[in-house]
């Protein structure tokens, strides 16, 4: 990851670099965003990387790409990206971002799970008692979330609070859309024997500029990553079962290390995370390549 696309591409400027991926603006006005082997845990980003990470996501969001082309548009217009990060970078229309977290959920854990406990709603929406960790909901429910600083949590709000913020035509569609889409990979990848408990999308507008892609100005535009083990819960379904916490498919071999007794780290110290043991990045990457070949249908 030492190669900086902005030394490589001309005129490359970078303009953004979260905890996994950078972006960069390019000079016609589109964007590169590259997908880092970088890895976050509890709102760190972790000194080890995991290798290929960064080109099994970006594959694997392409592949929903293409699955969920018909239900919304997505903001990739080409993967013909120059040699030092090719494979995991996209060259993207530009979109301004909506600044909500699109969750949809099919399944209690987590954030949501905690909302439910301390007040049976999510988002402010009533769920029925006797719910557990892991429970499949009575129907997905859209619980949008405030992007946070960089080392905070996003915070859950309701829909009220987006429609507030965004107008009720907005809102309205982000939570269709959202939906939709949770809907369709839920399907697909449950064929596929993995349970989508719960996704994150990114959506955007489109610009009026008409450089910036095909179609109208305004059209709402799936962006970022979709339906990755960092923006998602993937659970192998054959493992599901509600009243305990699932076996996954993300961090959670990277989470259960780092909270053992052989990590010597303490969460509430404030300080950064230790670097993985190989054994540990081994297991993660087998466990992304798992995911992607299982719900692709690729060999890596
Ligand atoms: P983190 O995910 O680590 O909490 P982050 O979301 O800021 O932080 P990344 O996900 O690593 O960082 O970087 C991707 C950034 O690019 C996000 O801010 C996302 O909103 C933005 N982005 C993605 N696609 C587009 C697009 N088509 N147009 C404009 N911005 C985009
Ligand atoms: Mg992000």
């Amino acid at each position: 990851m030492s190669t900086s696309p902005a030394s490589v591409i001309d005129g490359a400027t970078h303009i953004h670099s979260g905890k996994v991926r950078d972006l960069y603006d390019l000079p016609d006005g589109r964007l590169l965003m590259v997908a880092s082997d970088r890895i976050s845990a509890f709102d760190f980003i972790l000194d080890t990387t995991i290798p290929d990470k960064g080109e099994i996501l970006t594959r694997m969001s392409l592949w929903w790409f293409d699955q969920l082309a018909d239900l919304v548009p997505h903001h990739v217009l080409s993967t013909d990206v120059p040699e030092a990060v090719r494979g995991r970078a996209v060259i993207c229309e530009r979109l301004d971002m909506y600044p909500v977290e699109c969750v949809a959920r099919g399944y209690l854990t987590g954030s949501g799970l905690l909302d439910y406990l301390g007040t049976g709603e999510v988002c402010g929406i009533a769920l029925p008692p006797g719910l557990e960790d892991g429970s499949r909901l009575p129907s997905p429910i859209f619980t949008p979330a405030r992007k946070a600083d960089l080392g905070e949590h996003d915070e859950n709000v309701s829909y009220d609070a987006i429609v507030a913020t965004l107008g009720a035509e907005t809102a309205a569609s982000l939570r269709e859309v959202t939906l939709a889409v949770y809907e369709r990979a839920e399907e697909i990848a449950r064929g596929r024997g993995i349970i989508v408990a719960d996704t994150k999308l990114e959506l955007g507008r489109r610009r009026a500029d008409p450089s910036s892609g095909s179609g109208r100005a305004g059209a709402l535009v799936l962006a970022d990553e979709v339906l990755t083990p960092d923006s998602s819960r993937f659970w192998p379904a054959a493992e599901w079962a509600p009243g305990r916490a699932q076996p996954s498919y993300d961090k959670q071999i990277v989470r259960n290390w780092l909270l053992s007794a052989a990590s010597g780290w303490d969460r509430t110290s404030g300080e950064p995370p230790p670097p993985l043991p190989p054994e540990v990045v081994e297991r993660t990457r087998a466990r992304y390549l798992e995911a992607f070949e299982a719900l692709t249908g690729e060999r890596w």
